[in-house]
């Protein structure tokens, strides 16, 4: 039995029966449309191959985009009603036993996912989506890309380079995994309820080899912040902290990793980070 997607109607009957309002709180706007959840799986170059995680997969649209693939799907979601409802939803709509799996829990706090999965395929919860994203390419390195649907400003922060306006933190930690790009933007009209924001897809390709270990990305995470958290300020003052407690040490560390001091952290790489903290760290 092939695979059928969820229609806009379906779908408000279906919260109607499990009494759920989507809620704020939870970033709840569900894809009412068909051409949409194809696109985001066709964007992620989804195939049978492929074992896909989701979060959030809410009252299924997406997952039975995925489903229709072939590939196994391993989705967290934390609205337990949701959660409980999917697996019955997926074998309405033809999807075969074992190629839904569903844990019940909040994305940020996983540890471990069945089904060892190697794309990453979501609309996330817009409130959490950088944290959720940076702590499953963090948690889960068998993640090799994926493609996820943000809030447009967040997907043009993660996507930027240096010396964009909008590049910042998320940008710089983002980048530590692998490449970002921007992958279409997505019409308000298609979420049920309608958001008051615009939507963009976001894709990644994890680098093939680990950039640093866990403690040099941690490192270079504490300098990223500090940069950021100050980011109109020269890196010599910005970083006097965490670089030895001075302006006078911070310059000198910074001239050893070969950074102006004199620079602002939008203007760095992440190269240029963790060439920072390993300096500083006497590496
Ligand atoms: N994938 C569905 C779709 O496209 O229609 C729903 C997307 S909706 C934007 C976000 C979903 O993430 C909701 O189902 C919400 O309950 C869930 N969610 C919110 N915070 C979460 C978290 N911390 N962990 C897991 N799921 C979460």
């Amino acid at each position: 039995m092939p695979v059928t997607l969820l229609g806009a109607a379906e779908i408000r009957t279906l919260a109607a029966a499990l009494d759920v309002t989507p809620t704020k709180k939870l970033g709840q706007n569900f894809v009412v449309d068909a051409n949409t959840v194809r696109k985001i799986v066709q964007a992620a170059s989804v195939t049978a191959d492929d074992r896909v995680v989701e979060i959030g997969p809410g009252l299924g649209s997406l997952t039975l985009a995925i489903l229709e693939t072939g590939a196994p799907v391993t989705a967290v979601e934390i609205d337990h009603r949701l959660a409980e409802r999917l697996p019955a939803t997926a074998a309405a709509h033809g999807v075969a036993t074992g190629a839904l799996t569903v844990v019940d829990a909040d994305a940020l706090h996983v540890h471990e996912l069945p089904g060892d999965p190697n794309v990453l395929v979501a609309n996330l919860p817009y409130n959490v989506s950088v944290p959720v994203l940076l702590h499953f390419l963090e948690t889960f390195p068998g993640l090799e890309r994926g493609v996820v649907m943000v809030q447009a400003e967040v997907g043009e922060r993660l996507a930027a380079a240096p010396g964009s306006k909008v590049y910042g933190a998320p940008s710089a930690k983002a980048a530590w995994y692998g490449p970002w790009r921007l992958a279409g933007t997505v019409s308000r009209q298609v979420f049920w309820p309608v958001p008051n924001v615009d939507s963009v897809l976001v894709g990644f390709t994890r680098n093939p080899e680990p950039r640093g270990t866990e403690d040099e990305r941690r490192r270079t995470f504490a300098v990223i912040d500090a940069a950021f958290q100050q980011r109109r300020k020269m890196l010599r003052q910005a970083l006097s902290l965490v670089l030895g407690g001075s302006a006078a040490s911070a310059s000198e560390i910074l001239e050893r990793a070969g950074v102006a001091p004199t620079a602002r952290g939008e203007q760095l790489t992440v190269d240029d980070f963790h060439r920072i903290a390993e300096v500083a760290a006497g590496r």
